[in-house]
């Protein structure tokens, strides 16, 4: 393995604990994804920003990696117990998995925009209804759930008294989640105690979404969909579990109460919990309009910006936070970030072209000692802006070389083709920004008019035609036109 020893924080010990998989070499890495009702926002983004940078550097390490990110396309209800998906394809007037169909299109449009590695295996929980009933009926079988009217719930009281662990995660006494268990409101007078959840529910007959079972035509609990497909693609236990931290209660702590009731054993040894976004220093919300989305970033056109970022520059600016701090997204730190990056590919750029004849070594030391501590940094617990600082010291560094205030046949010809190797190779595998200063003027604004057509196309696919015509005719505005062909969309001067 690349590097020493990795070390992270353990959302369920609390504690940053050396990281050893279970089988040597490999890593079972299972996310939690999207639900798709709604196009994905900046926060959702962060998360997976957030991981993939998690899964880039568990591969650059050397190891073999199984990266499962489900689709949540049921079962994840509404305060008012309407399914979110069912609520979209009521309101857009579509079949359920149209809607599941042209948010999941959009969610990995952006995922490649932002330069994100495709998991292993996305699956999605209405793939895996018999399995989802399979794990009922053990947790029924187990003693740790029962059935009402057709509903079948989680014992929470008999959980916590035998196994002692409902609550170790989230932190929650079972007086706590008497108050906060919301899902299901419409039935709550059914449970045994208001904490018990749901992972079955019947279905009432205008439900839209609904199968057969051994207690009603329902539908699964949202909770249930990530231990089954967690425990069928990684197995009963695996390495490591993530999610944003809005989740580790009810959702987090109620897989594992899932998984060992109808296992007995816990999923994951190591839970890691990006933190959330925020915009202005108050949460991102799209009730108050303190939101902004990807392609309002990417376009500047939101009142929340001065200007439009690329997606590199956006990326850049998640990763110089830490994953489980927030983040404050504001335009001057997104200007600086923007100032950053490019500073950060004209060294690349620079490096590049720097020659040492090798008479002396007095600047190794220092060079390698950046290289190591950027791995040193990743290994405790991913440390991006702490790597990020290092790659800024090497920069300087490559600038007063070509400004002469160093002298570059102070450094080896060992140690200048080491930094000229693992220096891009970290700022492209690792943290996955890809440079965008190399190409010519005209290719960037070629890469810039391809984005913008993606976008576009992708709020073609979503039938979002106010988005898609804006984009037309913002472009005409400036002399661009725009023709959609059958192999795509083209551009070119009026
Ligand atoms: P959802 O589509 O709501 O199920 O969320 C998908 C993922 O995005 C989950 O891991 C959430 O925890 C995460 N997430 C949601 N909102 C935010 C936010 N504001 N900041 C960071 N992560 C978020
Ligand atoms: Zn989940």
């Amino acid at each position: 393995m690349k590097g020493k020893a990795l070390y992270v924080q353990n959302s369920l010990t609390r504690k940053k604990e050396e990281f050893t998989p279970i089988t040597e070499g490999f890593v079972g890495m299972y996310v939690c994804g999207p639900t798709v009702y709604s196009d994905v926002h900046l926060g959702n983004c962060r998360t997976f920003v957030g991981f993939d940078t998690i899964y880039r550097y568990l591969l650059y390490k050397g190891y073999k990696v199984r990266y499962v990110r489900n689709i949540t396309d049921v079962g994840h209800l509404l305060d008012d117990g309407e399914d979110r998906i069912s609520k979209g394809a009521r309101l857009d007037k579509l079949e359920p998995m149209e809607v599941v169909q042209k948010y999941s299109n959009g969610f990995h449009a952006i995922m490649d925009i932002f330069n994100t590695k495709k998991p292993s295996i996305e699956p999605r929980a209405t793939g895996h209804i018999p399995e989802q009933i399979e794990m009922v009926q053990q947790i029924i079988d187990n003693g740790f759930g029962y059935e009402k009217n057709g509903s079948v719930y989680f014992d929470t009281i008999k959980f916590a008294n035998e196994k002692k662990v409902y609550g170790e995660l989230s932190g929650r006494i079972i007086d706590d989640l008497l108050t906060e268990t919301r899902d299901n409101l419409k039935n709550q007078s059914e449970k045994n105690h208001p904490s018990d959840f749901a992972i079955w529910m019947k279905a009432a007959d205008d439900h839209l979404m609904k199968w057969n079972s051994p207690w009603s035509v329902g539908f699964p609990g949202w909770h249930l969909e990530c231990s089954v497909m967690s425990t069928k693609y990684l197995g009963k236990r695996f390495d490591i579990h993530g999610g944003g931290n809005d989740l580790k209660f009810p959702h987090h702590e109620n897989e594992i109460a899932q998984n060992i009731g109808a296992c007995d054993c816990a999923p994951s040894n190591y839970w890691l919990h990006t933190n959330m976004l925020l915009m202005n220093g108050k949460k991102m919300s799209k009730s108050d309009g303190n939101t902004i989305s990807p392609e309002e970033l990417f376009t500047g056109d939101s009142t929340h910006v001065s200007k439009g970022y690329s997606p590199m520059a956006v990326r850049f600016f998640m990763l110089q936070s830490h994953y489980s701090s927030t983040m404050d997204l504001t335009d001057d730190a997104l200007l600086a970030s923007e100032k950053g990056f490019k500073r950060i590919q004209e060294g690349e750029k620079i490096l590049a072209s720097l020659e040492t004849n090798g008479s002396g070594n007095s600047e190794d030391a220092d060079i390698i000692k950046n290289l190591d501590a950027m791995l040193d940094d990743m290994d405790d617990d991913f440390n991006t802006p702490k790597a990020i600082s290092r790659l800024f010291e090497l920069v300087t560094k490559i600038n007063s070389y070509k400004q002469g205030s160093l002298d570059i046949n102070s450094v080896s010809k060992d140690t200048l083709a080491r930094l000229k190797k693992e220096m891009p190779e970290f700022i492209l595998e690792v943290l996955g920004l890809k440079n965008e200063s190399q190409e010519g003027t005209s290719d960037v604004s070629e890469g810039l008019m391809q984005l913008i057509l993606e976008l576009r196309q992708s709020a073609r696919e979503r039938k979002d035609w106010d988005t898609s015509d804006k984009i037309r005719d913002s472009l005409n505005a400036l002399e661009i036109v725009v023709k959609d062909g059958k192999d795509g969309s083209n551009w070119s001067f009026k």
